[in-house]
């Protein structure tokens, strides 16, 4: 499985998954949530009210992932996740691995060859950058890892972290390189 790090807008990515750091409503919001939203069309926000109405009545919760399609993004599916807020007092790292490592159990159910994250939790939900490129760089070895411990090959061979500005781009390299971060 190869892991990219790509500088950009993750709604543009003409990949099999991207990855949507949405809220537990699902009904929307801003940073990369209105972005997808905007992108894909208001076919996507009625998926999700359907979603609402049919199996998540009380929304999705922290952790937890969830499949749409892409509608008008180049994105076959959008899976949409919940961070934790540090700002609410959710500061369990355990709860943002299980984003990533649930995101990927579905895309790997979903077929997907291909699957594009963001920052999970790294905008307005205030978690340090650092934080979440460890733990998303730990999710995704570990998600790899059991596969190949079990002999089996993933459908999942790619995995980009699709970052908006070149800061966050440089703390994921460093990370990954398990260097210092400097700033
Ligand atoms: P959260 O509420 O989980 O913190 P945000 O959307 O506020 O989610 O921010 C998560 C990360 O996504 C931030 O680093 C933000 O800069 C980034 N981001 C915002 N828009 C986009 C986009 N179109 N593509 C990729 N990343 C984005």
């Amino acid at each position: 499985m190869r892991i990219e790090l790509v500088q950009g807008d993750i709604t543009t990515r003409a990949v099999d998954v991207i990855v949507n750091a949405a809220n537990s409503s699902l009904l929307g919001g801003g940073g990369v949530d209105g972005a997808i939203h905007r992108a894909a069309g208001p076919e996507l926000l009625a998926a999700c009210r359907e979603l609402r109405r049919t199996d998540l009545p009380d929304g999705l919760p922290v952790g937890a992932a969830v499949a749409t399609p892409g509608f008008r993004l180049p994105a076959r599916w959008v899976i949409h996740t919940v961070g934790p807020n540090r700002h609410a007092g959710q500061t369990d790292p355990a709860l943002l691995a299980s984003c990533f490592r649930e995101s990927l159990e579905l895309a790997e159910s979903l077929g997907a060859q291909s699957v594009a994250f963001p920052a999970v939790s790294a905008g307005v939900y205030g978690w340090d950058a650092r934080e979440v490129a460890e733990t998303a760089f730990d999710a995704v070895t570990t998600f790899a890892a059991s596969f190949e411990e079990s002999g089996e090959d993933t459908a999942v061979d790619l995995v980009e972290f699709v970052l908006f500005s070149s800061e966050m781009v440089d703390v994921f390299r460093q990370v990954r390189e398990g260097g210092p971060v400097w700033g």
